[in-house]
């Protein structure tokens, strides 16, 4: 095992372990709430911690642009411009770059062109250009920029998004890094196991810190999405942590440790917090509807977060109907709390050898949670 990443137990394919990094430690699996612009939405840094968060996710695109890494740089890095001392995982832009496709302008072997969110100007990102962004942000583990292509993207595509992927790695991989910054790859290829297999192999024999599973969770279905992961994953070395990137329901994350996933990050919880939804064990509850204007409970009996100890599902409808901040604040720490605590009894349930049983029992409920 690598002083990186050590494994503590394992069930089955899925895995229990420790991520080490110049920010402390993060034990395995992790769900990483997103930060998108150095902020888990409406969440402070202090109230993260209490959640049990052990990693936060920033978005190097959206700090590129506001306020600058530059600027960031000069105040002493994203840990302390945002006042979260944990770690910190950086993605490298490319996810917004090919997500926001109608901002495309040229792909090329030595970058990519597009025009920027913000103010519609030209810019361009290269391996060179993520990696200074990621380095002088300062985060703990920093990804390599990479081609994400949309479900139903043809063959060919595909098998250039991989050879391109690699190129851009190749060229990121021995580029400056922030002190003990760790660099993770990311595997592409859609839904193609071959080009999967060729991706994650082409990436290993590079050497990486850790490797990302990408490309996936981008509107497939979800059992090919699944298998795209068993096939990603089996051509990933066992020491390496593997980060799935982007996906946050109850049963993708727990399908996905089941076929060895490490880490993962989604917009899910604080995303379905401001559409004035609670994630629950029971499935997931609107709370703008009628049934709950009485509803004396909190929103999970026996749930540890600052909404379910003082608050009934009647005072949160209220709030969420009136658009008041706290309604949102309240179904967002619920909501983090949720998936952290589910993540963290998955750990349990590997490290004792139970976790396919209680895999099944845990989704038995939260079906009409995803
Ligand atoms: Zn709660």
């Amino acid at each position: 095992m690598s002083e990186t990443f050590s494994g503590i137990a394992r069930d089955g394919a899925a895995r229990a372990g420790v991520l080490r990094t110049a920010h402390g430690e993060v034990p395995t699996p992790a769900f990483m709430p997103v930060g998108t612009k150095g902020t888990v939405k409406s969440v402070d840094p202090d109230e993260l911690r209490a959640l049990g968060a052990g990693i936060v996710l920033g978005n190097a695109y959206h700090l590129h642009f506001r306020p600058g890494e530059e600027l960031i740089a000069e105040l002493g890095g994203l840990h302390a411009f945002m006042g979260w001392d944990g770690p910190i995982l950086t993605d490298s832009g490319g996810f917004q770059v090919f997500s926001l496709r109608d901002t495309l302008l040229e792909v090329d072997d030595d970058g990519v062109t597009f025009r920027s969110v913000y103010d519609g100007a030209p810019e361009r990102f290269t391996p060179e250009l993520a990696a200074r962004v990621q380095e002088r942000l300062g985060s703990d583990v920093a990804m390599c920029l990479d081609i994400c292509l949309p479900a139903g993207t043809d063959r060919s595509e595909l098998e250039e998004a991989v050879r391109r992927t690699t190129l851009w790695a190749q060229q990121q991989r021995d580029l400056p890094r922030a002190p003990g910054q760790l660099r993770f790859a990311i595997t592409q290829g859609g839904l193609d196991g071959e080009l999967r297999r060729r991706s994650s192999a082409e990436l290993v024999a590079l050497g990486f810190d850790g490797y990302a599973i990408g490309g996936l969770s981008v509107g497939e279905h979800r059992e090919p999405m699944f298998d795209a992961t068993t096939e990603a994953a089996a051509f990933l070395p066992e020491e390496k942590p593997r980060y799935f990137m982007g996906i946050g329901d109850p049963e993708g994350v727990l399908e996905v440790i089941s076929r060895g996933v490490d880490m993962f990050d989604c917009v899910l919880p604080t995303r379905t917090a401001r559409t004035g939804s609670a994630l629950t064990r029971e499935g997931r509850l609107n709370l703008r509807n009628a049934r709950f204007a009485r509803d004396q409970r909190p929103l999970e009996e026996g749930c540890p977060c600052p909404a379910c100890t003082r608050f009934s599902r009647a005072y949160v409808r209220h709030l969420v109907n009136q658009q008041e901040i706290l309604g949102l604040r309240l179904l967002s720490l619920h909501n983090l709390r949720f998936l952290l605590d589910l993540v963290a009894a998955a750990r349990r349930a590997i490290e004792r050898g139970e976790f396919l049983s209680w895999k099944e029992e845990a989704l038995e409920g939260a079906k009409g949670a995803m």
